[in-house]
C-alpha cells in the first residue's frame, strides 16, 4: 500500500506532461488547474491508504488515471450551467422552464442595455440624476389606467413591499379561501407574517361573505386583501366577495385600504376568445382598488418583475421605502419590460411579437400545422409517429381550468421504453428537450415548440433512435 501511494507521480511532474500542457493550451486557466490536480491526487492518495480506489499498476498508470481525471472535471467545467431548453410540454408559463420567453423586440433591447450604458438614474434633459422607478412608469400607466406605478424584482416582492410598508403591525383582512399556496412555498399568510402585517381571517375556504369583511374591520383595519387562488379553484358552493363591493365596505368603513394580489396580471383580454376568466388589471383597478400587484413574466409574457400599479399617494410611500431599493430591479429587466409592453399598443401584431400571449391565442389548427411539419420531416426505420389531439395548459398559476386544445407528435418506440425516450431527450441532446410518456408513447405538443425547434426535435429524435435501436 505505502508502495502505490509512493508511485502517485507529484504535481508538478504531471504538469510537465505533454497532454497537461495540451489541456492548458485548449481551455487555459494553469491556477485552476493545479488545484484540481492537487485534490485528484489527494483523493487517489487517500483511496489507496484506504484500501479502496481503483488498480492501477504502475506509475504511468497512476499519472495517465489523474489526468483523466483532471479532463472530466475540465469539460464538466465547461458544461453549460443555465441551458437551452425545448419545451414540448404544452405547458406555456412553465415555472420549472423560466416561465415567459422574451420577444425578439425585448431580446434585442435587452441586449443593447447590457452593452451600453443607459439613462437608469439619469435625466438626459436636465443633466441631473434621475429615478429608475420614473423609466418605465408612464407606459404602465397607460397600459394599465393606474394613476402611479412601479417595478420590484419579482411578484412577491411586490406582495411584501406593499404589506411591509403600508400594513406593518396593523391588521389585514383576507378571505379564508384566499390564504393559498401558490408554489416554491409561498404562502400568503406567511408572507403576511413576515411582512409584519396581523393577518385577520374572515369567512369560510368556500364561502365569504360582505357580512364577514364588515364585521372584521375595525380601528385597527390597515387593509382588505384579495389574493388570486392561482393553481387553485374552488367550485361548487362557492362565494367570493368582487373587488368593486369590498371597495365600497372600504368605504363605508373607515376607509382601509385595499389591494389586489392578482397574481399573472392580464394586460390584454383573453376572456374575449372565451378563454379563462381572468380580469384585465385595467379591470380591477377600475373596480376602485387602491394597489393591486402582479408578475412580468406571467400572463404579461415578459422578464422576471413585480408590477405595482395603482394610487399615486400609496406607490410614492412605496418608492421611498428602504426596501425599494432592496427589492430594485435592474436594467436588463427594465429594458425588457419596455419593449414587452410596447407591443401591446401595436394591436394583433404586437401581440404575436409576444410569444407567451401568442401561444395562449394560437388556434389548434396553427399549432396542428407545425405537428405537420414535424411528421412530415420524420424519417424513422422501427419506430412510428402519429397526429394526435390534446389539451395544453397555461401553467405558472395562471387559468388552472383553462385548456386550450393543441396537437400532439406522439411517438410508438416499439422495444424502447418511451421513459427512456423522454429522459434521454432530456439529458443528451444539445438543447435538452422536455416532454413526457403518456399512454405507452412520447408525446410531443406543439403549441411551446416554435417552428425553428422542429428541426432540432428532428435531429435529435433520428439520432436517438439510431443509437436505441441498433
Ligand atoms: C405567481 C404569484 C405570485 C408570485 O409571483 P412571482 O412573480 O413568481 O414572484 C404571487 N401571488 C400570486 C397570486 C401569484 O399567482
Amino acid at each position: 500500500m505505502k508502495e502505490k501511494v509512493r508511485s502517485i507521480p507529484a504535481v508538478h511532474d504531471i504538469q510537465k506532461e505533454t497532454r497537461f500542457q495540451l489541456l492548458m493550451e485548449e481551455i487555459g486557466e494553469p491556477s485552476i488547474f493545479t488545484k484540481w490536480l492537487r485534490e485528484e491526487t489527494e483523493k487517489l492518495r487517500n483511496s489507496f491508504l484506504e484500501n479502496s480506489g481503483p488498480t492501477l499498476h504502475s506509475r504511468e498508470e497512476i499519472k495517465d488515471y489523474l489526468l483523466d481525471r483532471l479532463q472530466d472535471k475540465i469539460y464538466n467545467f465547461n458544461e453549460e450551467r443555465l441551458c437551452r431548453v425545448i419545451n414540448a410540454t404544452g405547458t406555456i408559463l412553465h415555472t420549472n422552464l423560466g416561465r415567459s420567453n422574451l420577444s425578439e423586440a425585448a431580446a434585442q433591447k435587452v441586449l443593447a442595455a447590457a452593452r451600453h450604458y443607459s439613462n437608469l438614474e439619469y435625466n438626459i434633459t436636465t443633466g441631473d440624476r434621475g429615478s429608475r422607478h420614473a423609466v418605465l412608469e408612464d407606459i404602465i400607466k397607460e397600459t394599465t389606467g393606474a394613476e402611479a406605478a412601479m417595478v420590484v424584482n419579482n411578484n412577491a416582492a411586490a406582495v411584501y413591499l406593499v404589506l411591509k410598508a403600508l400594513t406593518s403591525n396593523k391588521e389585514v383582512i383576507v378571505s379564508r379561501g384566499q390564504l393559498v399556496e401558490i408554489g416554491g412555498s409561498f404562502r400568503v399568510s406567511s408572507i403576511m407574517e413576515e411582512s409584519g402585517a396581523k393577518l385577520v381571517e374572515v369567512g369560510t375556504t368556500n364561502k365569504t361573505h360582505r357580512q364577514d369583511y364588515e364585521k372584521a374591520i375595525g380601528e385597527e383595519t390597515a387593509m382588505l386583501m384579495k389574493v388570486h387562488k392561482s393553481n387553485f379553484k374552488t367550485i361548487g358552493f362557492t362565494q367570493e366577495v368582487p373587488l368593486q363591493e369590498l371597495t365600497e365596505i372600504a368605504k363605508e368603513n373607515g376607509d382601509p385600504l385595499v389591494y389586489e394580489d392578482l397574481g399573472s396580471g392580464a394586460l390584454y383580454d383573453f376572456k374575449q376568445h372565451g378563454i379563462g376568466d381572468e380580469p384585465t388589471v385595467k379591470e380591477a383597478l377600475s373596480s376602485g382598488a387602491d394597489l393591486v400587484t402582479f408578475s412580468g413574466d406571467k400572463l404579461l409574457g415578459g422578464p422576471q418583475a413585480g408590477i405595482i400599479a395603482g394610487k399615486k399617494q400609496w406607490i410614492d410611500t412605496l418608492k421611498k421605502h428602504q426596501l425599494a431599493r432592496v427589492l430594485r430591479v435592474d436594467k436588463l429587466t427594465l429594458a425588457a419590460l419596455e419593449e414587452t409592453l410596447k407591443s401591446y399598443f401595436k394591436g394583433e401584431d404586437g401581440l404575436k411579437e409576444i410569444p407567451a400571449v401568442r401561444m395562449v391565442l394560437e388556434s389548434q389548427q396553427t399549432v396542428t400545422n407545425r405537428a405537420n411539419k414535424l411528421l412530415n420531416g420524420l424519417r424513422f426505420s422501427t419506430w412510428t409517429s402519429n397526429l394526435e389531439s390534446d389539451v395544453s395548459k397555461v401553467g405558472g398559476g395562471t387559468m388552472p381550468e383553462v385548456t386550450l386544445p393543441t396537437a400532439v407528435v406522439s411517438i410508438t418506440t416499439g422495444t424502447i421504453p418511451p421513459a427512456t425516450v423522454v429522459e434521454k431527450l432530456r439529458i443528451t441532446c444539445q438543447p435538452a428537450i422536455v416532454t413526457r410518456a403518456k399512454d405507452n408513447k412520447v408525446w410531443l405538443d406543439l403549441r411551446t415548440v416554435n417552428g425553428e425547434e422542429i428541426e432540432i426535435i428532428t435531429t435529435s429524435l433520428h439520432r436517438l433512435e439510431s443509437e436505441l435501436e441498433k
